[in-house]
């Protein structure tokens, strides 16, 4: 069985971005290694610019076993292009009213997460990431944009009271539907604090999975905050 696993950009996408901001190669290629070997990624509703600018970013990547695709389409369009009835597309939705089961594995094949656009990511810095607001990793407090896609009719199903990353919710779906491990026998780590030494750490203001005592993040991400907390020191 093949899940194919959907990011649907929500805002309309800048249609001339000069570069994608670092967070997003990492994120999205982390989705594309945590939907394993029977997982299909596609990414939905992107301005053509920014598709190609993915594709590049995504391309020396692609060993990982999943596959993925780049589309200017939007989800809609793209079920309708392939005569997928919404009936088989799990919507990942935090206020959903049933929680997801591995028995939904055979049910749904297609499952659905919201993100902002690309390119309005541009600004994002670890200020806005911690401290909230418009972070690629989530709102924080989360502003509910999964409503756009709630409101289109497709069932859903919740991962628990917590807002995860895309990349993390990708994750804990692939383990639930793929592996069949249920929701609450998945290890987590609520709001988990990145020490990069003594004067150095940052809250995350998510639920990640966690491998032993560290949150499982995109390989590079560690990094990428580090760096990005000296910056935001930079006056
Ligand atoms: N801030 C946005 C909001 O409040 O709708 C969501 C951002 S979240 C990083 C991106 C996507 O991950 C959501 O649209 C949803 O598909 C999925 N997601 C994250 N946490 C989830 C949870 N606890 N239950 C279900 N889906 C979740």
């Amino acid at each position: 069985m093949t899940f194919t696993y959907v990011i649907e950009h929500m805002e309309e996408d800048e249609t001339t971005p000069k570069s994608l901001p670092p967070w997003v190669e990492l994120e999205y290629a982390h989705m594309i290694m945590l939907a394993g070997i029977n997982g299909r990624v596609e990414f939905t509703h992107l301005s053509h610019n920014s598709s190609s600018l993915l594709d590049a970013r995504l391309a020396p990547i692609n060993e990982s076993p999943a596959s993925y695709q780049v589309h200017t389409q939007s989800v809609m369009e793209l079920l309708e292009q392939n005569n997928i009835p919404i009936t088989r597309v799990c919507l990942l939705d935090p206020k959903a009213q049933t929680v997801l089961a591995p028995e939904d594995g055979e049910i749904f094949d297609h499952f659905l997460f919201g993100v902002r656009s690309v390119s309005a990511e541009t600004s994002c810095s670890l200020n806005n990431l911690t401290s909230g607001r418009k972070g690629i990793l989530g709102d924080d407090p989360p502003r509910d944009r999964t409503s756009e896609l709630r409101q289109l009719g497709f069932p859903s199903r919740h991962l628990g009271p917590m807002q995860m990353t895309t990349d993390t919710a990708l994750g804990v779906t692939k383990r639930v539907v793929d592996d069949k491990v249920q929701l609450n026998a998945i290890p987590y780590v609520d709001f988990p604090t990145i020490t990069f030494n003594a004067k150095e750490s940052v809250e995350m203001p998510f639920r990640y999975i966690v491998n032993g005592k560290e949150p499982v993040l995109p390989p590079g991400m560690r990094e990428l905050l580090h760096e990005d907390l000296n910056k935001s020191f930079d006056f």
